[in-house]
């Protein structure tokens, strides 16, 4: 089954809305699978960011993302990546969709609340990244029948 990897920045954390990024996700019908509250280290934080390395934003993102607690996260589900993106909605928040994620709650591209993985081979990067093997539970929820054909 897909993954993807699925973090809360520090201004989500700060404003409260971890329950309602879950509340979001649980409710489309996708499976939490991995999930801890967790300050970043720089080296972790540049690594996770390593493609934006050479980006004027660079620097701000990291000591951002390193700032407070994050809520680093693992859901499963098909076509896992791609649909969380589109609950999340677009980079800038001001242009991000209403009923997604950035859209509703939003106003700055620095700080927009969540972040998700591109595709699905950034997924399984940033999955063993981020958790240990040991710090991921699979299981099947007793609705998998009621969600899926
Ligand atoms: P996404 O998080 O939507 O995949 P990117 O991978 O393009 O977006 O960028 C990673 C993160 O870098 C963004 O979520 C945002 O926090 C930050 N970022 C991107 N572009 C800018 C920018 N122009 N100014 C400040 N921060 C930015």
């Amino acid at each position: 089954m897909e993954r993807t990897f699925l973090a809360v920045k520090p201004d989500g954390v700060q404003r409260g809305l971890v329950g309602e990024i879950i509340r979001r996700l649980e409710a489309k019908g996708f499976t939490l699978v991995g999930l801890k509250l967790m300050k970043v280290s720089r080296e972790l934080a540049e690594q996770h960011y390593d493609v934006h390395r050479e980006k004027p934003f660079f620097p701000g993102l990291v000591e951002f993302i390193t700032s407070g607690p994050v809520v680093a996260m693992v859901w499963e589900g098909e076509g896992v990546v791609a649909s969380a993106r589109k609950l999340i909605g677009a980079t800038n928040p001001l242009t991000a969709e209403p009923g997604t994620i950035r859209g509703d709650f939003g106003v700055s591209v620095g700080r927009n609340l969540i972040h998700g993985s591109d595709a699905v081979e950034t997924g399984r990067r940033e999955i063993a990244l981020w958790f240990k093997e040991e710090e991921l539970v699979s299981w099947q929820p007793t609705l998998t029948s009621w969600l899926y054909e």
